[in-house]
């Protein structure tokens, strides 16, 4: 699998406004994007830290994917995003090596990225998300 870097790592907060003062008062970053992605039912605050994004996730839905992580584990870091070359390529070898996926195709995520996920139970606990940003 060609990674490139660690793309983002996930956290799941209960109030998107509050975690952003935080990060921005508290660290000197700046929110350069706020997203709702509707299917995943979240709404989505981006910070850059070097190569490397923080993605603050707020539940919309006490249902979605966030919302009941949330109501399970707490606040937190929900997944790490390895950046890839070749997605398709990367999901079909993670599936040869064992790895249980969640996603057997890429879909798209925030930013326009083509995205896919591990299952934390062939991951040592941690949600893992592969990405690739095909604009480049
Ligand atoms: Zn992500």
């Amino acid at each position: 699998m060609n990674v490139t870097h660690i793309e983002h790592i996930g956290i799941a907060v209960k109030d998107l406004n509050e975690a952003i003062r935080y990060y921005e008062k508290v660290f000197g970053f700046k929110c350069y994007s706020i997203e709702e992605v509707k299917e995943q039912k979240v709404r989505t605050a981006f910070f850059m830290v070097g190569q490397t994004k923080i993605e603050l996730l707020e539940s919309t839905d006490p249902e979605g994917p966030i919302g009941k992580f949330i109501e399970k584990k707490g606040e937190g870091i929900h997944h790490v995003a390895f950046a890839v070359k070749n997605i398709e390529g990367a999901l079909h070898e993670a599936e040869g090596n064992g790895v249980e996926l969640i996603d057997k195709a890429p879909h798209k995520g925030a930013e326009g990225l083509d995205i896919a996920f591990f299952h934390p139970k062939s991951t040592f606990g941690v949600l893992t998300e592969i990405c690739e940003d095909k604009k480049y």
